[in-house]
């Protein structure tokens, strides 16, 4: 049997000190379109540095474009049904270890502290949620270590130190964790709680959407490292967005410059373009839905169920209409050019600091806005006709988006 140091350390020495790029027949196939312009880190702080460094392994983070070993996490060793055991007896899996220090464990280099642990999963574990059975329970036994396309290890709880909360989510709530095993990874660890799932009657699709997004290897795409489940919770272990909502950030600044505001959209084109290639329609761009890496570059997150737990922004105001192009404000049917209309939509509210068809009076007038395309702004993505939308190449070309983009990414 392997054990979790050896084969983390495997893994590291494949893809975190990588420096030629590892060939892996696994590979996930990457279309023409696939990443070109992972933002570079302009020489990152310390912090930052080291954050950088202890992320789980993303094949696209530093500045060469070629994948590398992109099935981050996995044990290539164990094959389906060989069990990697975590060091602990399953009678306390219920309860995880806070995070001891930030006291130097990597050969003398300093760890990151991942914050104080509240205890949350314990308290809400006690009065939250509920097992579930049938077919809702089978749905809902998610775990990737025996995932057909990319069979991860076996995780449990016990594998993770835990840090501090990093935010609520509908379905449970969200740590910054490192896995216990060299070389301490630093990930978000979402909870979800399968019976509040099935009240809410979203079972195949949050597990569609997980499969979905393990699936995809982009640097602005929120990379779905693996996922597990207990009695009454199902695990995401996701990529740690440093820099949080990009949300919370466009509301604290009122809006964004242009050269950060380009920076995105840049970002967002080539992210969409990869999505679009893999016949992935993401229907749900908007600010919230989009967190901040560490180096300050864009991560799509939230693949689907987020459109049925919408933050509380569009609630307050009008609900996610904002971004809803004329084709689904009309009920036709709809392709993957949705996503062009909310890039700019997204470029407007970028800019500006709010969306291009709000009424905050009324729900109806956002509607008919929206369907007369009211606006005083650069059209080219939010032509009425879908088929009259720029295409994402040509948002990758368009002066405004080469003027602010670096020239090492040129
Ligand atoms: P909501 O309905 O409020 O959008 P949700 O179920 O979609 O909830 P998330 O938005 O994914 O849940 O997570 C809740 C919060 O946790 C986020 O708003 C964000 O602040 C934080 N968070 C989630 N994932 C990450 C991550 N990968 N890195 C950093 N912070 C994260
Ligand atoms: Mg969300």
């Amino acid at each position: 049997m392997t054990s979790i140091g050896s084969v983390t350390r495997q893994i590291a020495a494949l893809e975190i000190t990588n420096k030629k790029p590892a060939v892996n027949a696994n590979a996930p196939q990457t279309t023409a379109s696939a990443p070109s312009r992972a933002m570079k880190a302009p020489a990152p702080p310390n912090v930052s540095k080291l954050l950088t460094k202890y992320a789980a392994p993303n094949p696209y983070t530093s500045s060469s474009s070629k994948p590398i070993n992109p099935s981050s996490l996995r044990n290539p060793t164990t094959t389906t049904g060989g069990t990697i055991t975590a060091s602990s007896s399953t009678s306390s899996l219920n309860k995880v270890q806070p995070s001891t220090s930030s006291k130097p464990t990597h050969g003398g280099q300093p760890s990151i502290d991942i914050g104080k642990y509240d205890g949350g999963l314990e308290i809400d574990n006690e009065k939250r949620g509920e097992p579930v059975y049938g077919d809702a329970a089978e749905e809902l036994a998610l775990d990737s270590s025996v995932s057909k396309k990319y069979p991860t290890r076996e995780w449990t709880l016990h594998d993770f130190d835990m840090g501090r909360p990093l935010g609520k989510g509908k379905f449970g709530r969200v740590y910054m964790v490192r896995t216990k095993a060299e070389p301490k990874y630093i990930l978000a660890l979402k909870t979800l709680y399968k019976s509040e799932i099935v009240e809410s009657r979203v079972e195949k699709q949050i597990r569609r959407e997980i499969e979905i997004q393990q699936n995809l290897r982009h640097p602005n795409v929120l990379r779905l490292y693996g996922y597990f489940h207990d009695e009454k919770r199902i695990f995401l272990m996701l990529e740690f967005a440093g820099k949080g909502e990009l949300y919370k950030q466009l509301a604290k600044q009122g809006r964004f410059s242009e050269r950060r505001s380009s920076r995105y959209v840049d970002q967002m084109a080539d992210a969409l373009t990869y999505l679009h290639g893999k016949h992935v329609i993401h229907r749900d761009i908007k600010p919230e839905n989009l967190l901040i890496g560490i180096n300050g570059e864009l991560k799509i997150g939230d693949f689907g169920w987020s459109v049925h737990a919408p933050g509380n922004r569009r609630k307050t105001m009008c609900g996610t209409l904002d971004y809803l192009p004329p084709e689904m404000v009309e009920g036709k049917e709809h392709t993957e050019k949705v996503d062009h209309w909310a890039l700019g939509v997204l470029t407007y509210e970028f800019v500006s600091g709010f969306p291009p068809f709000e009424d905050r009076n009324s729900v109806q007038n956002t509607y008919k806005r929206i369907a007369r395309v009211d606006l005083k702004f650069d059209k080219d993505l939010l032509r009425y006709e879908p088929t009259k939308r720029l295409p994402l190449t040509e948002v990758s070309k368009h002066p405004w988006v080469v003027k602010y983009r670096p020239k090492d990414l040129a």
